[in-house]
């Protein structure tokens, strides 16, 4: 009975969630353990009840800040997501766009987790596919020192020129 009663509510979160709200509104939603669905502000990362108007929690007008800047700078800033499903889709983006910019940010993100080894191995290969440059050898330097064993062998083997 009460078992049945919980699946009950279940279905009807999941209902609600998808059936309500544009297809741009579904797009800034994340589903959380296959039952919560709810947006992040872009500026601070808070869990929001809606997509638009001000963030409830840093005050941000959060279409005011998408809009006001580029897809990399918005890549970038989220390098700093706490979940890691959002950070791996910014690294690979960015690893495609070869955009100089963000090649610190990146060499950061590697330190800032540094138990995750599957990032920091997206992260070497993001920066490996970028043009040389100074940015590019300073933080395959860095990345050298990395706490993880198989991250330090990972630069190794990148081609240095
Ligand atoms: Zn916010």
């Amino acid at each position: 009975m009460e078992g049945y009663r919980k699946q009950a509510n279940q279905s009807r979160v999941k209902e609600t969630g998808d059936n309500n709200g544009s297809k741009e509104r579904f797009e800034g939603r994340i589903q959380e353990a296959g039952l919560t669905l709810h947006f992040f502000c872009p500026a601070c990362f808070r869990g929001v009840p809606r997509a638009h108007g001000n963030c409830p929690d840093c005050g941000e007008d959060m279409d005011a800040w998408n809009a006001s800047r580029s897809y990399t700078e918005r890549l970038i800033h989220a390098l700093a997501h706490p979940l890691a499903e959002v950070r791996m889709r910014s690294i690979i983006a960015l690893g495609k766009r070869k955009d100089e910019a963000s090649i610190t940010m990146l060499e950061r993100c590697a330190f800032r987790h540094p138990a995750d080894i599957i990032q920091a191995m997206e992260i070497i290969r993001a920066l490996e596919n970028m043009p040389s440059s100074s940015a590019k050898t300073q933080a395959l330097d860095a990345l050298a020192e990395h706490p993880a064993h198989a991250i330090r062998k990972a630069v190794g083997r990148v081609p240095r020129k």
